[in-house]
């Protein structure tokens, strides 16, 4: 019986020319993004005017962290203690976690079976509400022109959570362009990789500047080349307090070359993403995610589900794939493991169940799938969940045997 030996949590080396420029930054010793030697553009500054004139954004801002680049939003568009913010239900702890940072209070709205943000829900929820903090989890972009059309009726400002689609698009737009500011991750996991690392942008002068302000840049804000003209922080440079989380210029000099390299990654993710749909589809009992034509989606991971079915039935599809080398998470564990936590565990946000989403979390199973995966590792990955799954809907909850011979 065929086994994957390969590692669901290993990502492809730094590049070489991102290598080199790290070697480079360390050798001068200037890595504080205002620490530049007379004529010197700090690589941080470069990265801000690259992923702007990337994303098509006026403004753009490199920081600690996704979670720092979150919580830096809210603060920014003025959230107070105690206001209610709107979330996804299915969502990553960063996200009520920074919510929670700022004292607000996340308020969840359900997920489809496309995974996406339920607009209804979100419609019903919205009263008392002036922000969502709306995160594309998994990759997965709901109708961004119907959200927007919801938010803006209500006056509900839009953050976007584009920790998982860095280059993605709903209708050619990309995500993190359609709401008032988009937030995205350079953690080891995400699109481009710095170890921690995030980045904010906006096209509105009066946020970026505070937002600039409150990642820590003392008057020095004059130096960054993605910022607002010096006009945009006059009435806010003694008003807003400086919350440190700046990037340095190390991480920034790793992302640059791997932002020139950023399309040709999405192509090769989503590559793989296609053989995996592939060998799964029509697979009884499990549904693969609808994906729109509108959704310019970039798969760093894939989701299914196993909707309706028993918790122990799904315990024995974990088990069985896990016997075999294919790592799989599941949103519906009843005690949060790794990165997977679903609205109920957050403990700190109480919220009250929500049945048509618990029946949705209670069937995601979802992988990543690093680049360092080929298409035949996808293929294979693929045959083995479409066997575990198959024999388990069969009836068959026993350990595979991995002694018998592939066909
Ligand atoms: C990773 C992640 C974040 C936060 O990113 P960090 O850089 O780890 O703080 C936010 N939202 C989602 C959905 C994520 O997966």
């Amino acid at each position: 019986m065929e086994c994957f030996t390969g590692s669901f949590t290993q990502q492809e080396p730094i590049p070489e020319a991102a290598i080199a420029a790290a070697l480079r930054v360390m050798q001068s010793g200037r890595l504080h993004r205002y620490n530049t030697a007379p004529g010197e553009i700090a690589e941080a500054a470069l990265l801000e005017e690259e992923f702007a004139a990337a994303t098509g954004a006026r403004y753009c801002l490199a920081v600690a962290s996704g979670g720092y680049a979150l919580a830096t939003a809210l603060r920014a568009v003025g959230v107070r203690p105690g206001d209610r913010v709107l979330t996804n239900a299915f969502t990553l702890a960063p996200v009520p976690g920074a919510i929670a940072s700022v004292g607000a209070v996340p308020v969840f709205v359900g997920v489809t079976e496309g995974l996406v943000i339920d607009l209804d829900d979100l419609a019903a929820r919205a009263e008392g509400a002036r922000v969502l903090m709306l995160s594309h989890m998994r990759g997965h972009v709901c109708d961004m022109a119907a959200l927007m059309r919801v938010c803006e009726a209500r006056g509900i400002m839009v953050i976007e959570d584009c920790a998982h689609t860095m280059g993605a698009a709903w209708q050619g737009r990309l995500t993190g362009r359609w709401g008032a500011i988009g937030c995205f991750s350079t953690q080891t996991y995400k699109h481009m990789n710095s170890g921690e690392g995030g980045l904010l942008i906006s096209d509105d002068p009066g946020l970026m500047a505070r937002a600039v302000l409150l990642s820590g840049s003392y008057m020095l804000y004059d130096r960054h080349r993605a910022a607002p003209p010096p006009e945009a922080f006059a009435d806010l440079r003694l008003t807003t307090p400086n919350i440190s989380g700046r990037m340095d210029n190390l991480r920034a000099a790793i992302l640059r070359p791997q932002l020139a390299d950023l399309p040709r990654q999405c192509a090769r993710w989503n590559e793989r993403y296609r053989v995996v749909e592939a060998g799964l589809a029509a697979t009884p009992g499990l549904t693969v995610i609808d994906r729109p034509a509108a959704e310019g989606f970039v798969a760093s991971s894939f989701q299914f589900l196993l909707l309706d079915w028993a918790p122990a039935a799904i315990r024995a599809v974990l088990a069985r794939c896990a016997a075999r080398g294919v790592e799989l998470k599941w949103f519906g564990a009843a005690e949060p493991a790794g990165f997977t936590s679903r609205y109920a565990n957050w403990a700190y946000a109480p919220s009250a169940p929500m049945p048509a989403t618990d029946r949705i979390l209670h069937g995601i199973l979802d992988m990543r799938l690093p680049l360092t995966f080929s298409l035949e590792d996808c293929a294979q990955i693929a045959r083995i969940i479409r066997a575990e799954v198959s024999a388990v809907f069969q009836g068959d909850t026993s350990a595979p045997d991995l002694t018998a011979r592939a066909d």
